[in-house]
């Protein structure tokens, strides 16, 4: 079956509850993540990356917590690489696209963190970048290959999920973030 296929069967099977969550989800997740930035006094775009990192090998809610930890002070509870990156951001970086980078370099074949980390900060809305980011975790993998792939996959295989997400949401008419959110709310339950 098509990526595109699959990933259409699987919003034609959401129920419109389903719908209006993953509507809201990168909403109501940046939302949070912006009260723990204030609380923490740590500008919104830099918290952004560090939630980005923080979804190595993590989901988003123990991820969230995790960040909050991050944003105060904290130096660990997470895999060595994720938490020495995080407080590179938190000291080094003074704009979105320098702390998205440390995030995730623009070199990596791995595009999960850099999406990620965007699609929180636009609350889901479809971004200003050149093609507008899509987060392929294992679940967004899961579906467009309908139940036979159930890693994040990298490179020119990203590229090419991330693609047939953006069709879909094109012939949708929504942004691709809010697709890929309740495709993720659907496979979830
Ligand atoms: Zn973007």
């Amino acid at each position: 079956m098509e990526y595109t296929e699959s990933i259409r069967r699987a919003y034609d099977a959401a129920s419109s509850d389903q719908r209006e969550r993953g509507a809201e989800w990168y909403r109501d997740y940046a939302e949070r993540l912006a009260q723990h930035a204030e609380q923490a006094g740590v500008n919104f775009d830099i918290a952004c990356a560090v939630v980005g990192v923080s979804s190595i090998n993590t989901r988003p809610e123990p991820g969230l917590v995790w960040t909050a930890r991050m944003l105060n002070g904290a130096t660990g509870g997470h895999l060595p690489l994720v938490v020495s990156r995080a407080r590179s951001i938190l000291s080094d970086a003074a704009d979105f696209e320098t702390a998205r980078e440390i995030a995730c370099p623009s070199s990596s074949p791995s595009r999960k963190v850099r999406s990620f980390t965007c699609n929180v900060r636009t609350g889901g809305q479809t971004c200003d970048h050149d093609v507008p980011c899509v987060t392929i975790d294992r679940w967004a993998h899961y579906v467009a290959t309908d139940g036979t792939r159930k890693d994040v996959p990298s490179g020119r295989m990203y590229e090419r999920v991330a693609d047939a997400y953006r069709a879909v949401a094109l012939e949708l008419d929504i942004p691709v973030a809010i697709l890929q959110a309740i495709v993720w709310v659907v496979v979830a339950e």
